[in-house]
C-alpha cells in the first residue's frame, strides 16, 4: 500500500469477490490486492473472540467454529442480527493498513476509536483490513438443533398475501431470536416471465423442544406454498442449507437499495407501491423498444442484460439497531425502531457483463421511485454504485470529518471505487 500510495496507482481490495459492485473488488489497469490465501480462523475461549483473516468463506469459518458450539455472523444482515446487531456491530478489534502504508490496531477503547467506527459502514474508505476479532455468538455445535428456519416457496397467486405477511412482520415483530427475508423474483426466458417467490426465516430457539412462537410466522407457513425446507437445525446446516455463496458466481449482478420506516403511515402501502412499480419495471424490461402490438419472440431481455429481477425485504428490528448503540454505535446509526431494508437486485445472463440503455433507464427510474423514508440508512452491501448510501447515514458528518482525518488528500477516492458521498 505504501508503494501504491508513493507511486498513485489504481488498486482494488478483494476478500471474498461477492460484491455485486463491479469495479469495487476488481481491477483493470491496476493492482489488485487480493486476500485469497489470507483464510485463518481462530477461536480464543478464555476472552470469547473469534479472529478471522479477511478471505475466509463464511461458511468455512462457520465449520471451523462449529466443535467448540460458537459461530459469526455472516454477511452485513445476518440471521442472528436480532440478537447481535448488525455483523458490523460484533467488531472488537481490526488491524487496519491505512492509505499512506501505515498498520494501525483500531478499537472502540483505543486512539483509533473514530476509525474504528467509521469502519462501521465507512465501507472500503477507510484502509484495508488485514484482521478482525469479533464476538463469538454462542449457536451450539452441529448436535445442537437449536434452530428452526428455512425457506418456503410460493407461485405468484399468492404474492399480495405474502407482501402483506411481509410488511406486517418488518413493521410488527420484535423478537430478537426471529428473522426474515422475502424475496419476489421474476426470471426472463425468451419471451416468458417465470415470477417465484420465496420466504427464509431461520428462529433460534433456547431448547430443542421450544417450538416457533404461536403466530410469529404464521402467515407465511399457512399461505399455499410450492415446497418448504423450514426445519429443525443446527446453526451451521441452517445457514449452509441456504446457499452455498457461489451461486450466480461469474455473472454480474446490478444492485439498487430502499429502506421502509416502520412509522410510515399505513405500514403497507409503500411496500404495495414498491411492488406495483417492481411489476412496472419488468414489464419496461420485457416491453420491445418501440414496439407496437404484443411482444414477439424474439424480444427476449436476457439480450439486454437481465437473467432475473428481485425485489427482497429484510426485517431489520428495533433490537438490532439497539445492540449496535450498546456496543458504541457504527455510523450508519438508524433511528430506535423497525425498518425495512429494500434490495432491487437484476442478475445478467452468463458472459455478458453490460445492460442496454432500455434497462439502465428502467433501473434509474424504479429507484428513483422508492425514495428510502427519510432518517433511514440504505445498506451498502445491497445498494447500487450511483447510490449516495454515506448521505442517509445518522452519522454522515462524523464520517466526513473521520475520511479527512485518515486520507487527507483523498487518495482512496482517487485512486480506488467505492461508495460516493465522502
Ligand atoms: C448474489 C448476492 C447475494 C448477496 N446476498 C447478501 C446477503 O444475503 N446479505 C448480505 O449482507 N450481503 C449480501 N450480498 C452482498 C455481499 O455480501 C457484500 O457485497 C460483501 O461486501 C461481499 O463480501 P466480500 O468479502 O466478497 O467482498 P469483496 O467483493 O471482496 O469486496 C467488497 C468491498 O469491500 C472492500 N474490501 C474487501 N476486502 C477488504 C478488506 N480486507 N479491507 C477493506 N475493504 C475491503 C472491497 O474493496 C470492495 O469495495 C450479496 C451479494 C450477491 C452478489
Amino acid at each position: 500500500m505504501r508503494a501504491i500510495f508513493r507511486h498513485e496507482v489504481k488498486y482494488a481490495v478483494r476478500s471474498g469477490g461477492h460484491s455485486g459492485m463491479s469495479g469495487w473488488s476488481s481491477t483493470e489497469g491496476g493492482i489488485l490486492i487480493s486476500f485469497e490465501h489470507m483464510t485463518s480462523v481462530s477461536y480464543n475461549e478464555s476472552k470469547d473472540t473469534v479472529t478471522l483473516q479477511p478471505g475466509i468463506r463464511w461458511g468455512e469459518a462457520l465449520t471451523a467454529l462449529e466443535p467448540f458450539g460458537v459461530g459469526v455472523l455472516g454477511g452485513g444482515l445476518s440471521f442472528l442480527a436480532g440478537a447481535h446487531g448488525f455483523s458490523v456491530d460484533t467488531l472488537l478489534e481490526a488491524d487496519v493498513v491505512l492509505v499512506n502504508g501505515d498498520l494501525v490496531t483500531a478499537s472502540a477503547t483505543n486512539q483509533y476509536n473514530d476509525l474504528f467506527r467509521a469502519l462501521k459502514g465507512g465501507a472500503n474508505r477507510f484502509g484495508i483490513v488485514t484482521r478482525y476479532e469479533v464476538r463469538a455468538a454462542h449457536v451450539g455445535t452441529k448436535a445442537d438443533k437449536n434452530f428452526i428456519g428455512g425457506t418456503i416457496f410460493y407461485d405468484n397467486s399468492t404474492s399480495e398475501a405474502l407482501l402483506k405477511a411481509t410488511a406486517k412482520f418488518i413493521n410488527n415483530v420484535n423478537d430478537p431470536r426471529a428473522s426474515l427475508l422475502s424475496v419476489f423474483s421474476v426470471s426472463f426466458a425468451n419471451n416468458t416471465l417465470f415470477p417465484i417467490n420465496f420466504a427464509t426465516f431461520v428462529y433460534n430457539t433456547s431448547s430443542p423442544s421450544e417450538n416457533l412462537p404461536p403466530g410469529l410466522y404464521d402467515d407465511f407457513l399457512n399461505l399455499p406454498n410450492l415446497g418448504s425446507s423450514v426445519g429443525r437445525s443446527s446453526y451451521v446446516d441452517v445457514v449452509n442449507s441456504l446457499g452455498t455463496g457461489t451461486e450466480g458466481s461469474g455473472q454480474g449482478q446490478m444492485f439498487g437499495a430502499s429502506a421502509f420506516s416502520s412509522g410510515e403511515g399505513s405500514g403497507y402501502a409503500r411496500y404495495e407501491d414498491s411492488y406495483r412499480k417492481f411489476g412496472q419495471y419488468v414489464e419496461a424490461v420485457r416491453a420491445k423498444p418501440n414496439a407496437t402490438g404484443p411482444p414477439s419472440s424474439d424480444d427476449d431481455p436476457t439480450k439486454d442484460g437481465v437473467e432475473f429481477a428481485i425485489l427482497a425485504f429484510t426485517s431489520v428490528q428495533k433490537s438490532q439497531v439497539q445492540v449496535g448503540r450498546n456496543r458504541g454505535g457504527n455510523v450508519m446509526d438508524p433511528p430506535l425502531r423497525n425498518y425495512g431494508l429494500v434490495q432491487f437486485h437484476n442478475q445478467m445472463p452468463p458472459n455478458i457483463d453490460t445492460v442496454s440503455r432500455r434497462v439502465r433507464d428502467a433501473r434509474r427510474e424504479f429507484l428513483r421511485q422508492i425514495p428510502p423514508s427519510p432518517g433511514i440508512p440504505l445498506y451498502v452491501g445491497e445498494s447500487d454504485k450511483e447510490q449516495n448510501v454515506f448521505a442517509t447515514y445518522g452519522r454522515y458528518e462524523e464520517l466526513r470529518r473521520t475520511y479527512r482525518k485518515y486520507d487527507p488528500t483523498r487518495f482512496n477516492i482517487r485512486y480506488t471505487d467505492g461508495p460516493i458521498g465522502l
